[in-house]
């Protein structure tokens, strides 16, 4: 029988390519469930070729759907996922929202038991601990869409977890890995959006930049695994060809390769724990990546990695504050209101700022959430605006 699907955040870059995906298989996946926020003609567009049971159009209006109702159930508005997520009761939930708004979705799946195929690392960046535990409970299998994560993930399949000495993240370092650090002042929001090797969202690429991406990996790896902070070593890898690897008390270290193609992460957590076809898989070229090449990361470059650090010492609901300060930072960056090394000067100044407290519930996360918006939103007023938008 068809595995039951699905996708959160279906006209991104994730929700794009887990429907071509299904749609290769028909036999294996059925698509039940699509939510976007915005994208109303582009959702309308896959209603008609998927006919799920159920879809969110999370910023409305609904009319802007057009869908025949007795097909399709409609929602809107941030309850809307929930209730389409409830309508269409799917067996594994791709959730590819972006930010802090695809935590209560990631809390439903694990709530229902479902299988929680997580391509929103904020959910865990935020509420990491919460969700685990809750999984725990009931009995909920999170996968990990994040290619690091998903490699780690596979290197881990049969694996006594007790035996990991620890891993390394791998990051590809961005756009600005050789830029003159005296010039980050004047990075513009277009350069920042040129990733060199993985093609994403905006939020993730100027993340990718700033390295805070690799800093909420971090975090995800953490809870994801039940790692030791001191466990999670990071290490500069330009190709993204090695996705990240696992160092055993053995001495025997095992890392996932492959082509940068979020499509291998995502067919894999859809079709966990069967390895399923990849529709025109060429073969990979070991020759065409002669030179694999790692370094140490540089924190006077990446400020933002030793953030995630910090936040798990503080622990609690440090990491909603670490992801709530970036998404205020990063927007205004795009925005042009403030300069690139702002960004992480306000988010490590979110965090110096915040008194940490215990999470007992999605609303503690919400509410540090707030709080967190609120100071960085401050911080960023107090300094001086930048001239330009998107040039
Ligand atoms: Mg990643």
């Amino acid at each position: 029988m068809a595995r039951r699907i699905a996708v959160l955040g279906s006209t991104g870059s994730v929700g794009e390519n887990a429907l071509r995906i299904a749609a290769a298989h028909p036999d294996r996946f059925e698509v039940v469930a699509l939510c976007a926020n915005s994208s109303a003609e582009r959702l309308r567009e896959q209603v008609r070729s998927h006919r799920p049971a159920a879809a969110c159009l999370v910023a409305g209006p609904l009319e802007a759907l057009d869908v025949d109702a007795s097909a399709c159930a409609t929602f809107s508005g941030a309850d809307g996922v929930l209730e389409a997520l409830e309508r269409a009761r799917p067996d594994v939930v791709l959730n590819a929202i972006t930010g802090a708004a695809g935590l209560p979705a990631s809390e439903w799946t694990l709530r229902h038991g479902r299988t929680l195929a997580l391509a929103n690392k904020e959910s865990f960046v935020a509420a990491g601990e919460y969700l685990m535990q809750l999984a725990a409970e009931t009995g909920a299998t999170v996968l990990p869409v994040d290619s690091e994560h998903c490699a780690i993930f596979q290197c881990l399949q049969g694996e006594d977890r007790g035996r990991i000495r620890r891993i390394f993240l791998t990051a590809s370092g961005g756009p600005f890995r050789q830029r003159p650090l005296d010039s980050f002042g004047a990075i513009t929001p277009a350069e920042a959006l040129e990733h060199p090797t993985w093609s994403m969202g905006p939020r993730i690429t100027i993340g990718s930049a700033t390295m805070m991406n690799k800093a909420f990996e971090v975090l995800e790896a953490r809870w994801l695994f039940d790692l030791a902070p001191e466990q999670i070593e990071i290490l500069i890898h330009p190709q993204s060809i090695v996705h990240s690897m696992v160092e055993f008390v053995d001495g025997s270290i095992l890392a996932q390769l492959g082509v940068p193609d979020m499509r291998v992460p995502i067919l894999y957590c859809l079709g966990w724990p069967e390895r399923v076809p990849f529709p025109g898989f060429q073969g990979f070229d070991p020759l065409r990546f002669r030179e694999l090449q790692f370094h140490t990361l540089d924190v006077d470059r990446y400020p933002a990695v030793p953030l995630a650090f910090d936040a798990l010492r503080m622990g609690g609901d440090s990491g909603a504050v670490l992801n709530a300060a970036d998404e205020v930072a990063t927007g205004m960056f795009l925005e042009g209101g403030i300069d690139f090394p702002a960004i992480t000067e306000i988010v490590a100044a979110t965090l110096r700022a915040h008194r940490p407290a215990a999470v007992r519930s999605l609303d503690d996360v919400h509410r540090a959430d707030r709080a967190a918006r609120q100071t960085a939103e401050r911080l960023a007023a107090d300094r001086p605006r930048v001239r330009s938008a998107r040039t």
